[in-house]
């Protein structure tokens, strides 16, 4: 697949003029075509996302590029299952692993509320990391939850002013399941116990899709997805 031709100056201050057409070359495009691009593209000027649910895009980002930066956040509040699945995939890829974690003394669920919490330990770590970065890659797919229903696989990310790159997107939960078993990917344990979408330990539980997380709270998201498309 040829490149689309992109002028690229990191942060982006605007939807770059190129984003429409990669937007529409790759909206049907497989994964390992979207990484290939994002890789050529932004360079070390990329970040991908991991929750540690399992494997899948890690697997597809280090064949891009073995070196290719993967970003986790520690929360202070992961189960163990979690924080072995982040060992277990930095051992297997040989992973450059990054882990950001919040500040001493950072809100916390139990004093401060679920949006304090979600705001003090994964948005703003992860701002504070991406401040430097051009474009993230997430894991995100429009299966998971009607918040993400409209998502594409290239887009703009208006409130961090960056390139959001979602290259497993329309895959459905069939897609996923194949792709793990195809390739023997690391699956955090819980998935095996009915957690559908691990989050932190205080506010996950088994589910199905997102109903899991924050049950009963009517709350889909911690925040990190929750951004406009707009210029
Ligand atoms: S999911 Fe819960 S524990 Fe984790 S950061 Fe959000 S509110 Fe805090």
């Amino acid at each position: 697949m040829s490149a689309v031709p992109v002028e690229l100056s990191a942060p982006i201050a605007r939807p770059p003029l190129w984003l429409p057409a990669a937007a529409a070359k790759f909206a049907d495009a497989p994964a390992a075509d979207i990484l290939a691009w994002a890789v050529d593209t932004f360079g070390s000027d990329l970040s991908v996302a991991c929750s540690m649910q399992d494997g899948v895009l890690v697997d597809l980002a280090v064949q891009a590029d073995p070196g290719v930066e993967v970003v986790f956040l520690d929360t202070g509040f992961h189960f163990g299952e979690t924080l072995t699945t982040a060992r277990r995939l930095k051992a297997r890829y040989d992973l450059n692993l990054v882990t950001l974690r919040p500040g001493a003394g950072a809100d916390s669920y139990d004093v401060d509320g679920t949006d304090a919490c979600c705001a003090a330990r994964k948005v703003a770590p992860l701002e504070r990391h991406l401040a430097g970065r051009a474009a993230w890659v997430t894991g995100l797919r429009r299966a998971e939850s009607p918040t993400r229903a409209a998502a594409g696989t290239v887009e703009w990310d208006a409130s961090r002013r960056m390139v959001k790159i979602n290259p497993i997107v329309g895959w459905s939960d069939d897609d996923v399941a194949r792709y793990i078993a195809d390739h023997d990917i690391i699956v955090n344990p819980l998935r095996d116990k009915g957690y559908d979408s691990i989050g932190c330990a205080p506010c996950t539980g088994p589910g199905s899709g997102r109903d899991g997380r924050w049950a009963g709270s009517g709350r889909l998201e911690c925040g990190l997805h929750l951004v406009s498309r707009g210029g």
